[in-house]
């Protein structure tokens, strides 16, 4: 997230659709060859969620089928699994979602919604290493909220609508769910979609388009697209009526379709050539570009400048240059949050600090080392300030804690942005550009789409003969500094 600183291969279409298909039926775009649709397996763990949604921007209701397939973990002891239903968590009353049947193994099964915040859905099934199957059937309201599951004026946000499974560690990860920060943790997985709504949106979303087939019902047109999005975190969508602009990124191994949809970027040109120009200058020095397309949108948050999701992010509307550093910002996540992951929901630093560090960071790698200086000492002044004004009533500066830990939205950002960014500023400085990226490029080749820690990126600097722990130490558990 970015805060705003002080500041297919099988297809599941509902049944009218598919008559109303056979009446009339358009295809707009069919010019690329469909996703081989992948299933876990022992040499490629990652998770599948095949998930059949229709969208009504009426009644701002998703209903949708899925069909999540995965191998449970090996040491798994309990006798259910465990989805995280975050759409329960961004409701006001916490019951978004409305689960109407749940099969395991294509037999129905009992489950349980529970949690303080009914984000915690338990499905009831002997343990076994066998390949699983979990089809949910359900509905979803939309809070009336721009927000990232909400909708607003000029666009809906569908992000975090659907049950995804939790991690799980020595057991299931039953962390609560904060209001602050970015409560969401998850393994990389597949996504195949395919999303039914009224003809006249456009979704910007993670992954690739394969299909987009237009038909009548009613009286009214609607519209089905297939998207395709391999080794993602979380699946971002949003649907509004959006100008749209692309470009290609060469890299040396492959190109990025780069997308971006705005509704009022009156310079969106600019924020387009901020987004590929980013994608080029880090995959320069971190290792490529993570994924084959990258899509952004321009879609209204509530007390943020955007937010990150595998393949995707939205920006939210703001100054041109709070913006474009917003843009950098969220293009930086793909490689510290989507590609290399890290628990969010403790050491939010490790990725927001390196992101955010990146932000600016990308202005020396732009030739303007002047601007990267100057944020920088923005950076340790504003933090500085807060600390002090908030010494006396309390501060905390310790970077390592559940986000429940922090005492407002104000210390989160001072502590896991602000501080964090000044830590990374701190190591770059010590160990020198050249060994610093090559240390980077490191923790992102051997973490890439799996989860990191504190301990692992002390490692990828003891490659290049750094001991970085004390330091990390010093800052991470500094409570007064
Ligand atoms: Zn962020």
């Amino acid at each position: 997230m970015q805060k705003v600183m002080s500041h297919f291969a099988h297809k599941k279409f509902p049944a009218a659709p598919i008559a109303a298909i056979a009446l009339l039926v358009v295809v707009l775009a069919a010019t690329l060859a469909a996703c081989n649709k992948k299933q876990p397996s022992e040499q490629n763990t990652a998770p599948v969620y095949d998930i059949n949604m229709t969208y009504d921007s009426e009644a701002h209701t998703i209903s949708a089928k899925q069909e999540t397939l995965f191998l449970p973990p090996e040491n798994m002891k309990e006798n259910f699994v465990l989805f995280r239903l975050y759409a329960n968590g961004m409701s006001e009353d916490n019951d978004a979602i409305d689960i109407l049947s749940i099969k395991v193994n294509r037999k129905s099964a009992d489950f349980e919604i529970c949690g303080d915040d009914n984000t915690l859905l338990k499905i009831y099934c002997s343990p076994s290493r066998e390949l699983m199957s979990v089809a949910l059937d359900y509905e979803v309201s939309l809070p009336n909220s721009p927000s990232r599951l909400g909708y607003g004026k000029e666009c809906a946000s569908l992000c975090f609508f659907y049950p995804s499974l939790a991690v799980y560690e020595d057991g299931w990860r039953t962390d609560e769910f904060a209001n602050v920060g970015d409560p969401f943790i998850s393994e990389c997985a597949d996504f195949y979609v395919s999303l039914t709504m009224d003809a006249s949106l456009k979704a910007a979303a993670s992954g690739k388009i394969e299909n987009i087939s237009v038909f009548e019902k009613d009286g009214k047109s609607y519209k089905t697209l297939e998207l395709c999005a391999e080794n993602i975190r979380d699946l971002g969508i949003v649907v509004g009526e959006f100008s749209a602009l692309t470009k290609t990124v060469r890299l040396p191994s492959k190109n990025v379709a780069v997308s971006y949809f705005y509704l009022s970027d009156a310079a969106p040109n600019d924020t387009l050539s901020r987004i590929s120009s980013s994608i080029e200058k880090f995959s320069d020095v971190f290792g490529e570009f993570p994924y084959p397309t990258f899509c952004v949108a321009e879609c209204p948050l509530n007390g943020a400048g955007g937010m990150e999701y595998g393949a995707f992010a939205t920006l939210s509307p703001a100054s041109p240059d709070v913006y474009l550093d917003a843009a950098t910002h969220e293009t930086a996540h793909q490689w510290w949050y989507s590609a290399v992951g890290s628990d969010q929901l403790h050491d939010a630093w490790l990725d927001e600090g390196l992101s955010e560090f990146c932000t600016y960071y990308f202005y020396k790698l732009n030739g303007e080392p002047s601007r990267y200086l100057s944020a920088m000492a923005k950076i340790s002044t504003a933090y500085g300030d807060f600390a002090s004004v908030m010494r006396p009533v309390g501060f905390d500066a310790t970077m390592s804690r559940p986000l429940g830990a922090y005492a407002s939205n104000g210390e989160y950002v001072a502590v896991t942005y602000q501080k964090g960014a000044l830590l990374f500023d701190n190591i770059y400085s010590l160990v020198g550009e050249e060994r610093f990226l090559a240390a980077i490029r490191h923790y992102y080749s051997a973490n890439k789409f799996s989860f990191a820690s504190p301990a692992a990126l002390a490692a990828a600097f003891k490659t290049q003969g750094f001991d970085i722990s004390p330091i990390l130490d010093g800052w991470i558990n500094n409570k007064d500094k």
